[in-house]
């Protein structure tokens, strides 16, 4: 066939990443008379794929394919003159795509901002109008003309902007180009340059205490890649020794890349920042649109933002000059992403400061028993921060025993007695319960029956205002039914407590005290928890009622007390983490309390279980015993971080499809999985078997030696994507799963 594309054995093919769930690349040919040293990894290539156009990455040139050459299509067209990652970067993404077992192109494509998904150049095309060499024959008559044309000589160049700033019009410029005098041509706007560095603002710049010192002192004496824990009790000056880390890199030019758990924390953070560098910074949230987001990715590309700062793929930051990176709140679950590209960030930071060589901090009041687990054996330099920076003192804890009082709104006497004490001495109030909505359950007092969700192995929460019951697995919506739906009698009740309820109860023990809820409700909107936040900071006497959202990381100086309702839910978890994450919680509550100066703080931990050995250590001891009685305990039952874990989850319409699946699943690395000492548990349901209508089946790979772990799953995903299975299963693979429910 004469039109097919002739070619020489031992021209170079390209390997492509396309933004599809296929765990392969897909081989091309360049297009002809293409200057191939411009085709290089990590640059954007458009290439026809079915009978669609997409933009994907080129991975490499190689000289063999598996297709034979004349199947191969040529690509339509670069994209970027220069790749949008460096090579340390790109080898990470490429890293990460293999250790969450995740599509390549779906990787690369969740590292950009939405425009370059779609194919938009980095710099947008600018057009500018320069002179051309002709003589100039313009006659007294243009005097105008004239003008412009020495204005453009002037400038070397204009844009349209600049034109029509400078008062010319567009007539009177095309005239000049028609004339010849003047050419269009157009370029993607310039790069800016790199941030000039400068020396931080002093001015409230504290000296640092010993232990701070002894911290950044430390971390300095290395150099190129060192990972280190800032292990440092809540209000321990984290952030201040994370900034004199900074320091150091910013004032040679470098850039720092901070990453911070999902919300509300960025606000206060960024502040801190801005005013304590005055260079120019970064942010990501979830707040910027497309654009601005791309733009935040172009200046952290360039290097002319100096701080970066973000959420999760924050992590994915491109950096021209990268010095630090700090990961802040290190064990808040939301560094690992939940569903697509499972990813750690936390994680996936430590791996990218390597490759890159450079240095990585994490910190937090209540390390992840990885996190410690890495500094005790050595692996992180341990950087210990025991007592609070400035003046205040640690808040003191203390169990509050309900296992046998009646609790008319979820607190006891105590509580409220002590609630009514600080709020008289002029002081706020934090009350703490992890549950929002009214009441977690509705039950009949006759004969037992209990509201459930039909579409999730769940119960309904009864919300007030407006009344109903929702689901908050599937967000379904239902009205609060009169009589027992199994007996007909009037007698249904609520048990439990949420947010809600405290609310009402406690506005009506303190009617002239404003009370203020935090959860997932009442910040919904644009805007909402900033303001209820912008309320706490005036510092007014008021009572706090949050969730989980209130207890990370923000500095309120008025709070004086702090009353956790319920601290037994993770005691009986079926999540192996159940305790840990408790642990973090209280601490984290309790280092809300008692950060303003000489107001010392107070924090009752109301229980039904005051003797259980995890509460007490948590309450009796510091986050660090504790931390080391856990580690403890998973050594001796082999849990993380003695071992790695790899959760794999069917799920389905049909139960029975689910529970097949992973059966046969299990089959094909049976064999494998017994050479390799790797345990496997399951299949078995989901501790929530159902959830928006579909059965969740679990299979778990364990192993004490992570090689065994991935080279089962480098045998198992082939597998999984060519076993039959109904068109509704859906599977996924976690590698180092947070969420076992
Ligand atoms: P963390 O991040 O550990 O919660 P921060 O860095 O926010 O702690 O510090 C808590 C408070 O203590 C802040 O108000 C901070 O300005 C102050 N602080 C930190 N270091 C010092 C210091 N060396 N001297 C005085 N105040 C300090
Ligand atoms: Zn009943
Ligand atoms: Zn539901």
């Amino acid at each position: 066939m004469p039109d097919q594309k002739e070619t020489k054995p031992g021209e170079p093919i390209l390997r492509v990443a396309v933004p599809r769930p296929f765990r392969q690349s897909f081989d091309y040919l360049p297009p002809d008379a293409a200057n191939l040293t411009e085709f290089r990894p990590g640059c954007r290539i458009k290439v026809p794929f079915g009978r669609q156009h997409l933009t994907g990455f080129l991975l490499e040139k190689t000289r063999s394919s598996r297709v034979s050459r004349d199947q191969l299509k040529p690509v339509s067209a670069l994209v970027d003159p220069r790749p949008l990652f460096r090579p340390e970067l790109f080898e990470l993404l490429r890293w990460s795509a293999d250790y969450y077992h995740h599509p390549i192109g779906e990787v690369l494509a969740a590292a950009v901002p939405t425009p370059l998904r779609q194919g938009k150049p980095l710099y947008e095309e600018v057009t500018f109008w320069s002179a051309t060499d002709e003589p100039c024959t313009l006659s007294g008559r243009s005097r105008r003309q004239r003008i412009l044309l020495d204005f453009i000589i002037e400038a070397g160049s204009i844009t349209r902007v600049e034109l029509s700033e400078a008062g010319f019009s567009q007539a009177l410029l095309r005239q000049l180009v028609d004339r010849g005098l003047v050419r269009k041509r157009t370029e993607p706007a310039p790069a800016s340059p790199p941030f000039i560095p400068r020396k931080p603002n002093s001015r409230d710049r504290p000296k640092l205490n010993e232990e701070q010192s002894a911290a950044v002192t430390k971390f300095r004496a290395a150099g190129g890649f060192r990972s280190a824990l800032v292990n440092g009790v809540t209000g321990s000056g984290k952030t201040e020794v994370y900034m004199r880390m900074m320091e150091d890199e910013l004032a040679a030019g470098r850039q720092c890349l901070v990453l911070v758990p999902e919300i509300g924390l960025t606000p206060q953070t960024i502040d801190r920042f801005r005013q304590r560098f005055a260079l120019p910074l970064a942010a990501f949230h979830s707040g910027l649109n497309d654009n601005e987001r791309l733009q935040a990715w172009r200046q952290a590309a360039e290097g002319s933002a100096a701080i970066l700062i973000g959420t999760r793929s924050a992590v994915f930051t491109p950096m021209a000059r990268p010095g630090l990176i700090v990961v802040d709140e290190e064990h808040d679950t939301s560094f690992k992403q939940q569903d697509g590209f499972r990813y750690s960030a936390r994680d996936l930071a430590v791996m990218r400061a390597q490759k890159e060589n450079i240095g990585v901090v994490l910190g937090s009041a209540t390390p992840s028993l990885e996190s410690f687990q890495n500094a005790v054996a050595g692996r992180f330099l341990l950087l210990e921060l025991p007592h609070r920076a400035g003046d205040s003192k640690p808040s003191r804890l203390r169990p509050l025993d309900i296992a046998n009082e009646h609790l008319p709104g979820g607190l006891s006497e105590l509580a409220l007695r002590k609630i009514e004490q600080h709020l008289e001495a002029d002081n706020q109030v934090l009350v703490f319960i992890n549950r929002r909505g009214f009441a977690p359950i509705l039950h009949c007092l006759l004969c037992g029956w209990m509201a459930q969700c039909e579409n999730c192995s769940a119960y309904l929460t009864v919300h007030a205002q407006p009344a109903c019951q929702r689901c908050h697995h599937c967000d379904s919506s239902h009205s609060v039914p009169h009589r027992c739906p199994v007996c007909r009698q009037n007698e249904l009740s609520t048990s439990g407590f949420g947010t809600q309820q405290i609310e009402s109860f406690l506005q009506g023990e303190f009617p002239a005290t404003p009370v203020l809820r935090i959860d997932r409700d009442s910040t919904r909107g644009k805007n909402k928890f900033r303001k209820l936040l912008v309320e706490v900071d005036q510092g007014k006497p008021s009572i706090l009622i949050g969730t989980q959202m209130l207890a990370k990381g923000h500095h309120f100086p008025g709070i004086t007390l702090a009353v956790i309702v319920n601290a037994d839910s993770g005691l009986f978890s079926p999540d192996f983490r159940g305790q840990e994450q408790m642990a973090q919680v209280i601490t984290q509550v309790a280092g809300r309390a008692g950060r303003g100066i000489g107001r010392p703080g107070e924090v009752l931990v109301q229980t039904r279980h005051g003797d259980h050995d995890t509460l007490r250590k948590i309450i009796s001891s510091s986050y660090s015993e504790f931390a080391h009685h856990m580690l403890a305990e998973r050594r001796a039952t082999g849990m993380p971080p003695f071992s790695h874990l790899c959760l794999v989850r069917a799920e389905a319409g049909d139960r029975e499809a689910a529970l097949s699946f992973l059966r046969r699943a299990r089959r094909g690395i049976e064999t494998l999985v017994h050479e390799q000492k790797v345990q496997l548990t399951g299949p078995l349901p989901a501790p929530m078997e159902k959830r928006q209508s579909r059965y969740r089946m679990h299979l778990l790979l364990r192993s004490r030696n992570r090689s065994g772990l991935h080279t089962v799953l480098d045998s198992l995903v082939p597998q999984l994507d060519k076993l039959s299975a109904p068109g509704n299963l859906r599977w996924q693979v976690d590698v180092d799963p947070m969420d076992l429910l």
